[in-house]
């Protein structure tokens, strides 16, 4: 048995609205045929879809306020409802009390105490992890889920010996943003196989990406769009690659924003759960909630 855990920042269930919501204007082949030819919507029930089962999931946890990152994070990957427990939605960064949370154990903890391997598969500029290192910028709730189980970040080698794959994917952004010309940059097909190949290697794969939620409070529409459009494209390597009979793949979110960009904030929109795979059936029932995730995950590995 292996997971993926292939985390969006920042993505929710919204309106019908093209002008508003990049999951109604983009053409989203791979995503949409993962909830039975729906749209990620607010309308879009809980289905199986014959390879998947699509859950919108409640990001909100009975906590008044817009859902946060840190705790939003921290819920999905303890299963505790971290928002509760410290009395508010909070982010971006985790606090003392979500560390704390953390460190007394995460899916990495968890899955790593009984022998299993789990990886990060994200590779990190090398400024960011030098100022991770000197505590010059604090980590996110999974950077820390990982730093306590003595995960590491994937960093530029990874990056460069394909161990790792870019926050965009594709890695050009690696080349136009951060000028570094000697990274590899990928097909859509070729980095959704990579993704296949890297998670053969561990029990247990978390890959997260930040952009989603960076364009949803810059309300950039256009590149919405594209970003999910090469979302879903790379998906579609993935789901070509990956034998259904080999674990399962669950994509999903902290909170919403992307979704409305009518405004700059999060939402208190359900977020999207897809669960891929045969052993789906195994655990789609037990979650409607972000942290109904982890305790599915580990049931998974018994
Ligand atoms: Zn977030």
């Amino acid at each position: 048995m292996r997971a993926l855990l292939l985390f969006l920042d920042g993505i929710g269930l919204g309106d019908d609205d093209p002008n508003l919501n990049p999951f109604a204007a983009a053409r989203l082949p791979t995503l949409n045929a993962l909830s039975g030819g729906h749209k990620w919507l607010r309308t879009t029930p809980r289905l199986d879809s014959g390879r998947a089962v699509f859950i919108p999931t409640d990001a909100q946890l009975g906590v008044a306020g817009r859902p946060q990152s840190a705790t939003g994070q921290a819920a999905i990957l303890t299963g505790r409802n971290v928002p509760a427990e410290i009395g508010e939605h909070y982010g971006p960064y985790p606090n003392e009390a979500v560390r704390a949370i953390l460190a007394e154990g995460n899916l990495h903890t968890h899955l790593s105490a009984r022998g299993l391997r789990t990886a990060r598969l994200d590779a990190h500029p090398p400024h960011y992890l030098a100022e991770l290192e000197r505590g010059k910028r604090l980590r996110t709730a999974m950077q820390h889920a990982a730093y306590v189980a003595n995960v590491p970040l994937p960093s530029l080698d990874d990056l460069k010996a394909c161990r790792a794959l870019s926050a965009d994917f594709l890695g050009d952004g690696w080349r136009t943003v951060l000028k570094l010309s000697d990274v590899p940059v990928h097909t859509p097909i070729q980095a959704g196989a990579l993704l296949a190949e890297l998670t053969r290697r561990y029990h247990f794969s978390l890959f997260s990406t930040w952009i989603t939620d960076e364009i949803g409070h810059h309300r950039d529409l256009g590149r919405a769009i594209a970003f999910l459009e090469r979302f879903d494209a790379v998906l579609a390597g993935l789901l070509d690659a990956w034998d259904d009979s080999e674990g399962v793949i669950v994509i999903t979110s902290d909170h919403g924003n992307l979704e409305d960009l009518s405004h700059r904030k999060h939402t208190h929109n359900a977020v999207p759960s897809v669960i891929i795979g045969a052993a789906r059936h195994q655990i789609a029932d037990q979650i409607s909630a972000l942290t109904d995730i982890a305790p599915a995950l580990l049931s998974l590995f018994g």
